[in-house]
């Protein structure tokens, strides 16, 4: 059973089946019975009935509960780090090393971020009053999770929801839903109230929508393309919900003149390659100083062809498929796009074929000589690709960093702390690393600037996005008359 509503497994009702994919084989690992729009309508309501309990449980209740979740979470690690790694097409090592425990210390920090949701001083600002603020839950969250980390997006979005006392109703990607109901299995056995935590599942149009235009949902919270993060925001806004978007990505690579070459070529292969390249803040567009241009490529693309693609349950495999066939095929036409466009494949480009070509891999590929206003240094790919070009100037390099429509994710090399100054402060970006690109920590926010969205995830900032604060302001005077009456009532 394939949805969790109200504590429980459920079977979907819609009648539709889809198989969920293992992307390096082809096959089958299970097939779902997806939600249909009367399991929404039960999950919202499920969500809505057990808000006003959650929400008035203490902070020191929650964390309890959420440090219970970390436990049973720890002792399924195995399990989830499989089935991530078969549904998502991930290397057992990115989920060993990454996904499962960040996923884990996600949930830890909000389990202590829980116990620190506070408002500013209680004063008198009119001599008149005492005004005080309350933070308060916002009451049932519908969220919508993509497919490229999907037990890490899930915990992003749950946690700091019912962190704050919040309900939620989650909606992973229809091609990966499997770990996203694990952690609401998880969730149930740490003792999570029934209806504070549930998951449909179900495709984007005839689940996600409906969620999105629910009237009871309160505030929607989405990870996904930015496509679609647009017309969710278009829904959002009949029923004026509060909307939290993490968007697509074209993330910047610069390389200064004086910046430690090596570092740069193995920064560049590791941030354009890790889940083969389906990250939103993953390395797209490198841009090095002239210098060092012709010795950076060469670099990159040698160590690009090294990469060693193979079956996802082998420690030694570095890049595993794409999530499906579909996806392959569109990573493929982007690349065929860019050659027509001008760009030249220095090194993979297209589909390996052999033992792999039943899975949905791509071979790491590099590209130069784009036109920067081509659509290859543009738009997002989400696959194996970077793509380089040479500047002179460093305000040259600031401008075309900042060329596109997006703004999630950045870094500079570099071993000019002036240098380095600069670029935290010229580039556009949710986020800059100086010297390195990829490592995230959950004390730290993450979010877009510009196209890539707003609102954040991690860190106590996003408290703030699920909590809505309120004035109480008290009379101060204790007299029968108030002292600005008059200016209505006259003397
Ligand atoms: P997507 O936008 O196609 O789908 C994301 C989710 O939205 C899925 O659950 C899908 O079913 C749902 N959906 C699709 N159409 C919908 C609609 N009309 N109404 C409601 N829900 C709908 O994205 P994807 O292909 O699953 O994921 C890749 C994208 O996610 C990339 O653009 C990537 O950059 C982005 N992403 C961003 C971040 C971030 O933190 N900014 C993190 C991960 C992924």
């Amino acid at each position: 059973m394939h949805q969790f509503i109200d504590g429980e497994r459920r079977e979907g009702s819609s009648g539709n089946d889809m198989p969920i994919l293992d992307p390096s084989t082809g096959r089958t690992i299970e097939t779902i019975r997806l939600a249909s729009v009367e399991d929404v309508d039960h999950a919202v309501a499920a969500a809505r009935r057990s808000f006003p309990g959650w929400s008035r449980t203490t902070p020191a209740e929650r964390s309890a509960i959420l440090l219970r979740l970390s436990a049973v979470l720890d002792e399924r690690a195995e399990e989830l780090m499989k089935a991530e790694s078969a549904n998502a097409g991930k290397p057992i090592r990115l989920v060993q090393e990454f996904d499962v425990p960040g996923s884990i210390d996600n949930v830890n920090f909000f389990a202590g971020a829980a116990r620190t949701l506070e408002g500013k001083a209680t004063g008198e600002y009119s001599p008149d009053h005492t005004s005080s603020i309350r933070r308060e839950a916002i009451g049932v969250i519908g969220s919508i999770a993509p497919w490229n980390y999907p037990f890490q997006m899930a915990v992003w979005k749950v946690l700091p929801a019912i962190a704050a006392g919040n309900t939620i109703v989650l909606k992973p990607s229809e091609l990966t839903p499997l770990t996203t109901l694990m952690l609401a299995d998880a969730a149930a056995e740490a003792g999570l109230p029934s209806g504070v935590l549930n998951v449909v599942t179900g495709t984007g149009r005839d689940v996600g929508e409906y969620l999105v235009g629910h009237p009871d949902v309160r505030m929607v919270s989405f990870t996904g393309s930015t496509a679609v993060g647009k017309s969710i925001a278009a829904t959002a806004a009949q029923t004026v919900k509060r909307v939290h978007l993490e968007l697509g990505g074209k993330a910047p690579f610069v390389v200064f003149d004086d910046a430690d070459l090596d570092a740069a070529i193995h920064g560049a292969v590791a941030a354009a390659l890790i889940n083969s390249g389906q990250d939103c803040t993953a390395a797209t567009r490198a841009y090095i100083q002239r210098p060092l241009y012709a010795d950076f490529v060469a670099g990159v693309a040698d160590l690009m062809s090294s990469m060693k693609l193979g079956p996802t349950d082998d420690l030694s495999t570095d890049q595993g498929p794409l999530i499906s066939m579909e996806h392959r095929d569109r990573v493929t036409r982007k690349v065929q796009q860019a050659v027509q466009d001008g760009g030249k494949v220095l090194t993979g480009g297209k589909a390996p074929g052999g033992g792999l070509a039943a899975g949905s891999y791509f071979e790491p590929t590099l590209i130069v000589d784009a036109d920067q206003k081509s659509n290859i240094m543009q738009e997002e790919v989400f696959g194996p690709v970077l793509a380089a070009l040479p500047f002179d100037a460093d305000d040259e390099a600031f401008a075309l960093a900042n060329d596109t429509p997006y703004g999630l994710a950045s870094s500079a090399w570099t071993r000019n702390v002036y240098r380095a100054l600069r670029a935290t402060r010229e580039i556009e970006a949710g986020a800059v690393w100086i010297n390195d690109h990829i490592p995230i920590i959950s004390e730290m926010p993450h979010g877009g600037y510009k196209g890539s969205g707003y609102g954040k995830d991690m860190s106590q900032y996003v408290l703030d996005e699920y909590t809505q604060i309120k004035h109480v302001m008290y009379d101060a005077t204790g007299s029968s008359t108030r002292p600005w009456h008059p200016i209505v009532l006259g003397n």
